[in-house]
């Protein structure tokens, strides 16, 4: 058997992948992203990645939730439209899909029979095939094996080693999860983000990426949900699914590293957020 083909990130190759602004651009060129995030009780995280996702270059955001966070979200992040679920509590139907360059699930969303139905019902949908996959939605779909069929070709997914392990089972060691996460990208033909200490972005194909960049203080509440955001970000303006992925994940990393310049212990998913603007700078 050949071996994996595999590379660590470098900052000029993630420079290429992320363009200057156009002189002539406007919040029409920039795409326009659907987030659908949080449920009662897990606010935050839709809040978490819907910043993450503005400040990560988009211009317009829709993000989705259930009617007890609409007020929350409206005074917390003026610049996001919302798209108001007729749940009180939790995810159960999406918006028309017309209209967006790339959709974002899962930060908060629950695992609720009624949430589980309205995933289906959204993999089902016609319209916008850029996706990316977070936290419960892809608790559901390892609950529920038969929609990784409903997936598009190259949704991106992001477990971290515990949502990993649900979906394709235990793994003796790291070696065999990370050969076990690039045959899970080539049979669902989807990028699989392997989340940690140098997390793995593997295409398709199971070429893999290892990223430099981040730190132990990331290891904290709502880390993940602004990887999200900043993925939904990068994919609704327009960048290729495992560009924005491999993009993402070292941006994410390099603005916790910023952020950790006043030291990681006490770091919050906000820093990283906070520092993202100045890691988009630093690395062009
Ligand atoms: P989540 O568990 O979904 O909140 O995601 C945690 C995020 O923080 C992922 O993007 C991880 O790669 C990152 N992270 C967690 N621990 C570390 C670490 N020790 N070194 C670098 N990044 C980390
Ligand atoms: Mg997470």
């Amino acid at each position: 058997k050949t071996s994996t083909p595999w590379s660590i990130a470098t900052p000029k190759e993630i420079r290429k992948i992320l363009p200057p602004p156009h002189r002539f651009a406007h919040k029409g060129t920039m795409g326009h992203a659907l987030l659908i995030a949080g449920s009662y009780g897990k606010t935050g995280a839709a809040l978490l990645a819907s910043r993450a996702c503005l400040k990560s270059g988009v211009g317009l955001l829709t993000t989705h939730v259930p009617h007890s966070a609409v007020s929350i979200l409206q005074t917390a992040i003026p610049e996001a439209m919302m798209s108001v679920d007729r749940s009180d509590l939790m995810f159960t139907e999406h918006p028309d899909l017309k209209q967006f360059q790339a959709i974002g699930i899962g930060p908060g969303l629950g695992t609720r029979v009624n949430t589980q139905r309205a995933l289906r019902e959204l993999l089902e949908a016609d319209g916008e095939k850029r996706m990316v996959l977070d936290a419960d939605a892809l608790n559901i779909l390892s609950a529920d094996p038969e929609l990784l069929r409903l997936l598009p070709t190259n949704a991106i997914l992001t477990p971290h080693p515990k949502e990993f392990e649900r979906l394709a089972g235990e793994s003796d060691n790291e070696f065999l999860r990370l050969q076990k996460a690039i045959e899970f990208a080539g049979r669902h033909q989807v990028v699989l983000i392997l989340k940690g200490a140098f997390t793995a972005v593997i295409s398709p194909e199971g070429i893999v990426s290892f990223n430099p960049t981040g730190n132990p203080g990331m290891a904290t509440a709502g880390s993940g949900d602004t990887l999200t955001g900043i993925i939904l970000g990068l994919l609704a303006s327009g960048i290729a699914p495992l560009d924005a992925a491999r993009a993402a994940v070292y941006i994410h990393g390099l603005a916790g590293d910023l952020a950790a310049r006043n030291g990681m212990r006490g770091l919050i998913a906000s820093d990283i957020i906070d520092h993202l603007q100045e890691a988009f700078r630093d690395v062009s």
